[in-house]
């Protein structure tokens, strides 16, 4: 059927028993919860819907995109939401060191001179401390850094070249890379959740 697989595919919030958003995941995974009774749909109003709650609710809401998921036996809309029912904990609160995630932390900056590094030409990481002289790979001791910098600073520390770091290189809090991958279109739908998980900020 057309726009099927768009729909399984999907963006769904998951929350935890305690309703803190804590995950994103797909319309397919969201129902293979729902299936197994593990998980129930939730709607900004706070109700909770078992899946065959859900299905008979569908007959008379509307969700934000209101796409039908359909079988021969039966119809309903893709939740925007749901939320584990007897999952309590919140993600690893440590994040894992990545490119991908330093970027993030440090805001596609150099944190010596400040300058924007958004174009990867622009750009390298500089371990404060230098490898050379066994600095490690780890959220304190890596920095975004421009080229020029980089360049700069050379097999020093910042304090032996005259440089300034802009703050302390920390491992960043899980809920800033978290909401760096939220898709667009879905803040208005999830900004109930979000704002209750204290993640939301205008
Ligand atoms: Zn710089």
């Amino acid at each position: 059927m057309a726009g099927k697989r768009d729909v399984l595919g999907d963006k769904v919030l998951v929350l935890n028993r305690h309703y803190q958003a804590i995950q994103i995941t797909t319309v397919q995974r969201a129902i293979c919860h729902l299936v197994k009774g593990t998980a129930k749909v939730i709607t900004p109003d706070w109700t909770t819907h078992s899946l065959e709650e859900w299905i008979e609710a569908c007959r008379f809401y509307h969700n934000g995109n209101g796409r039908l998921i359909r079988s021969p036996s039966l119809s309903f809309l893709a939740p925007d939401a749901i939320y584990l029912v007897s999952f309590d904990r919140l993600p690893r609160i440590e994040v894992v060191f990545s490119r991908a995630n330093l970027l993030v932390r440090d805001g596609y900056t150099c944190q010596y001179c400040g300058k924007s590094v958004k174009n990867p030409k622009d750009r390298t990481i500089d371990h404060v401390l230098p490898r050379s002289r066994g600095g490690k790979t780890t959220w304190e001791n890596v920095v975004l850094c421009c080229r020029k910098c980089n360049l700069k600073k050379g097999d020093r520390t910042p304090e032996e070249a005259g440089m300034l770091l802009r703050k302390t290189p920390k491992a960043p809090p899980w809920e800033s890379i978290f909401m760096e991958d939220f898709p667009e279109e879905k803040k208005e739908v999830w900004r109930q959740f979000l704002s209750f998980a204290g993640l939301f900020k205008d």
